[in-house]
């Protein structure tokens, strides 16, 4: 060997990324990106009624449950080392201003009550929609051709929060992207002295195809059109920064970007414009569904594929993550490797 051949060979050496990948102690311990079970946001569908336990077929694990069960779930969440859920009511009945969005024993109200009776410290979010409310399914108050009105709705979402905020809950997360939507509710919830209440906005949030199984689980398709003239287009991604700078403006507290998975890059440039405020990511229901019956064909490892899922949300910039894999994944995460 020449003196320059070991020279290169020196060189080459001193480049092996492989050494920090030999043994798993070696790789926990330069790991760049966690995952914990207090990272993870479980959402709940309540619906009204007692006893109820019904199973949404397109999402296996999830299921609809009646305000009663709370308690039960609320125990399991917190052994689980989950610390936070987002609500979603279906209402008993529906109309063309979802009345039952605002009303004081309406399914949500009573739900938040439930969950801060079973743990006070449990943190409870609440989704500030019409959706699941009216009888057309759209996002707000829509006018005679079915167009989705903006300034009218905000005073209803602005009702819906203050009645959220009255039963106890802890944050609340417009979802309509409806313009406005986060200047309307601060400055509501201050006139009421809810300084103290923190809100999540739904800031970027596409017209995507992944939701389809949320639908059938929080019954709220909309019977006519669909959500494009409010949600953003899939192509776009600077417009998502300009969505978080309206957002950030009108006082939002966190922001949220759904989906997650095939939206890494927007998550990713949220995080880097706004790094002074808490960022979400909604691993989606449609989401969810393939991995589920990937993993029911044997086509996947459920374990193995969900946790790498969710470490590649926090890893794009997500602090927190909404997914229906919270429970299995924490599970997993307390039990080890
Ligand atoms: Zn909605």
């Amino acid at each position: 060997m020449t003196p320059l051949e070991a020279e290169a060979l020196r060189a080459a050496g001193a480049k092996r990324p492989r050494r920090w990948r030999r043994t798993a102690a070696l790789r926990d311990l330069v790991r760049e990106t966690t995952l914990a079970p207090d990272d993870f946001v479980q959402p709940l569908f309540v619906v009204s009624g007692d006893d109820v336990r019904r199973p949404v077929s397109s999402m296996p694990g999830v299921a609809q449950i009646s305000t009663d069960q709370l308690a039960r779930e609320v125990v399991e969440l917190r052994g689980l080392g989950i610390k936070a859920v987002l609500l979603f009511g279906i209402p008993a009945s529906k109309d063309a201003y979802g009345s039952e969005s605002y009303a004081d024993d309406g399914v949500v109200q009573n739900a938040i009550r439930a969950l801060k009776d079973a743990d006070p410290e449990l943190v409870v979010v609440t989704d500030v929609c019409l959706c699941e409310y009216t009888e057309h399914g759209h996002c707000g108050l829509v006018d005679e051709d079915g167009t989705v009105l903006n300034d009218e709705t905000l005073e209803h979402l602005a009702r819906i929060a203050l009645s959220h905020a009255e039963a106890g809950a802890d944050v609340v997360a417009p979802s309509g992207m409806i313009d406005g939507m986060v200047g309307a509710l601060r400055s509501a919830l201050d006139a009421e002295g809810r300084h103290d209440l923190a809100i999540l906005s739904y800031a970027v949030k596409y017209a995507s195809a992944f939701y389809g199984p949320f639908r059938e689980a929080a019954e709220g398709a909309p019977a006519f059109g669909d959500r494009r003239s409010h949600q953003m287009d899939p192509a776009n991604a600077r417009e998502a920064i300009r969505e978080a700078a309206l957002d950030v403006d009108e006082g939002a507290d966190a922001l949220m970007v759904k989906p997650a998975l095939g939206y890494l890059d927007v998550v990713r440039d949220v995080r880097e414009r706004f790094p002074e405020l808490p960022l979400a990511a909604y691993n989606v229901s449609g989401e969810y569904a393939m991995v589920k019956a990937a993993a029911q064909n044997g086509w996947l490892d459920e374990r193995a594929a969900v946790l790498e899922v969710l470490t590649a949300i926090r890893r794009a910039g997500a602090d927190l993550v909404v997914t229906y894999h919270a429970k299995d994944a924490a599970a997993w995460l307390q039990r080890g490797p």
